[in-house]
């Protein structure tokens, strides 16, 4: 089921630490896996946490493809769906990147921000099974995991980004057209 609406920042439920998922294979938690990989699609995000659909849990998904809100050279490298719970970041590079984010909780995507990251990390996790599984992600991806892992800690992009660089989404869909 899609959200009706993407929980906005200014709700305590994005500023609140998600609870660890301890019941993975319960109707309930199958059920927010589904929304959110459902939702993500509908609103042209190319990840979502918990928190954005209203439950406070430590699941995230991402897929990286074109959308109406991000055709830059970033979705280069396409990604299938992928769904993380429980997820740790254990390694981050230490070559780190700026890359243009947004985020359907600030504005409803409506406002992006350059943020400096780690070009990579290994993020270890488990999938909607329970089975444990470590990926290493470059680029656009390893920028999405980290956005959506900082979700779970209540934290959200624009508390990370330049705040010179802030501008409206069409100014972004303008400026890094390919
Ligand atoms: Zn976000």
């Amino acid at each position: 089921m899609i959200t009706k609406e993407i929980t906005q920042v200014g709700n305590p439920l994005i500023r609140a630490k998600a609870k660890k998922v301890t019941n993975l294979k319960s109707k309930k938690v199958q059920q927010i896996i589904a929304d959110l990989a459902d939702s993500m699609k509908h609103y042209n995000l190319v990840g979502m946490a918990a928190p954005q659909i209203g439950k406070s849990f430590r699941i995230f998904v991402s897929e990286i493809r074109e959308t109406k809100l991000r055709k830059d050279q970033s979705v280069k490298n396409v990604d299938q769906l992928r769904i993380y719970i429980n997820p740790q970041i254990i390694w981050r590079s230490k070559k780190q990147v700026i890359g243009y984010e947004g985020c359907g909780s600030v504005a409803f995507a409506n406002i992006f921000g350059s943020v400096k990251r780690p070009k990579s990390v290994i993020v270890k996790a488990q999938d909607k099974d329970g089975n444990i599984f470590k990926l290493k992600a470059d680029n656009l991806l390893a920028r999405v995991i980290q956005h959506e892992y900082d979700h779970l800690d209540g934290i959200v992009f624009t508390d990370k980004a330049d705040p010179k660089s802030f501008m409206s989404r069409n100014e972004h869909l303008k400026k890094f057209k390919k």
